[in-house]
């Protein structure tokens, strides 16, 4: 242990209130919101912050909450967790499962806001060790990808402050205890396509006297494959899944629509531009040689940014995070395909360090099938699974992870 950030750090985190912790998780946990719903989590991460002494404001951006703690010269520093659950219907049998119908925080978010407030408080109580300036937010509509632009729309940085560095952390499937860190891409872009196949109806008994746009969905489908495997150079990471496929309402009749709606993921603009690119030509070649009556229309929907750390300030939070909880527990995860909101707050220009906790209870881990790390992986809840459940253990852990990342950029006596 030598740097003066880790040892404050375990200084701050060495009486948190744990058991309080816990309980707010298992409230919010009972109580999952949709995203751009999320009033009730909002209201009670800014009573907390509140409590802690920020300036809190909420209703930023929707339904985000933002928190300020002026603490003398040095970096301003943002914190962020996300808020919002999924429509998916808990099956985890857990005592404080979700009461709310058909939604869950099947993706971690109640963890991130716990820890969230856990660190604010901590860093508060702290804060003659430290200084600079904290601004602490819980977006909304990570999920939807709305949240974070929709902050930064709402004019957070010229209401609060411009942060030099933005820090956030995901819950994420392995082992509970370790500390996933990639300096540089960690997480991919994600762009949502919608297509429209315009055929011509008709009868099922008389093809001739229409323009069949199931058929024509077919081969698009099939075509698509070949948009990654035959079109993206094999050292580039890309993923196209067609996640839906939709036409007509009987056995005997042609409709005169087909809709596909699929979804990328890529790791740098040029591929995901070029693969746009290849969509829209195969979806215009198909319906071309079909006979379409109708250009299809190729619609770019909801799109994440790639996530990528800022190499120095990832290293030097890694670093600390390495010291607090053992080397061992950081390493470099490579890039992964899913895909954050999160560089919607960087605005442009604002160097991040964005990691994982993992979360899953070692007993699970243990049970799973398989022997080495990526074989469990496959067999352990994953985010938005309906079984997916963060160990407790991970609570504190989370805090520290956080409080850490935020002395290690913060100035520390
Ligand atoms: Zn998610
Ligand atoms: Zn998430």
């Amino acid at each position: 242990m030598t740097s003066a950030a880790a040892r404050t750090a375990l200084d701050l985190t060495a009486g948190l209130p744990v058991p309080s912790l816990e309980d707010f998780y298992r409230d919010l946990h009972r109580h999952p919101e949709l995203s751009m719903a999320e009033h009730r989590t909002a209201g009670r991460l800014a009573e907390r912050l509140r409590t802690a002494g920020f300036e809190t404001v909420e209703g930023v951006g929707g339904t985000g909450v933002a928190g300020l703690l002026r603490n003398g010269d040095g970096p301003a520093v943002l914190l962020r967790a996300d808020m919002d659950a999924l429509p998916v219907r808990e099956e985890t049998g857990l005592p404080y499962a979700s009461e709310a119908d058909g939604v869950m925080h099947a993706c971690g978010h109640d963890l991130h806001v716990t820890w969230l407030a856990g660190a604010a408080a901590a860093l508060a109580d702290g804060r003659e060790t430290w200084s600079g300036t904290l601004l602490v937010v819980g977006q909304p509509a990570e999920e939807t990808g709305q949240g974070a632009a929709g902050m930064v729309a709402d004019g957070l940085y010229e209401r609060f402050v411009r942060p030099d560095v933005l820090l956030g952390q995901h819950a994420a499937p392995g082992p509970a205890g370790l500390y996933p860190h990639a300096p540089g891409l960690i997480m991919s872009a994600s762009t949502d396509v919608d297509i429209v196949v315009h055929g011509r109806g008709g009868h099922g008994s008389r093809p001739e006297a229409t323009v069949d746009p199931v058929v024509t969905a077919a081969y698009l489908v099939t075509r698509l494959q070949t948009v990654v495997a035959r079109e993206t150079a094999a050292a580039e990471s890309a993923v196209l899944t067609v996640g839906r496929i939709e036409a007509g309402t009987r056995h005997n009749i042609i409709p005169a629509e087909a809709r596909i709606a699929l979804n990328l993921r890529t790791q740098s603009e040029a591929v995901r531009q070029r693969m746009l690119a290849a969509i829209r030509r195969i979806a215009l070649g198909e319906c071309l040689a079909a006979g379409c009556p109708k250009e299809p229309e190729v619609t770019v929907g909801a799109t994440f940014p790639v996530t990528v750390n800022d190499m120095e300030t990832d290293r030097r939070v890694a670093a600390v995070h390495g010291e607090v909880f053992g080397a061992a527990t950081v390493f470099d995860p490579g890039p992964a395909m899913g895909s954050e909101d999160f560089p919607q707050l960087a605005a442009g220009s604002i160097p991040y360090s964005y990691w994982f906790v993992t979360t899953t209870p070692h007993a699970v881990w243990e049970a799973a099938e398989g022997e080495g790390i990526p074989d469990k992986l496959q067999a352990v809840p994953s985010n938005h699974s309906p079984h997916f459940a963060p160990d407790l253990s991970t609570v504190a852990p989370g805090v520290r992870t956080l409080v850490a990342g935020a002395l290690a950029q913060l100035s520390v006596a």
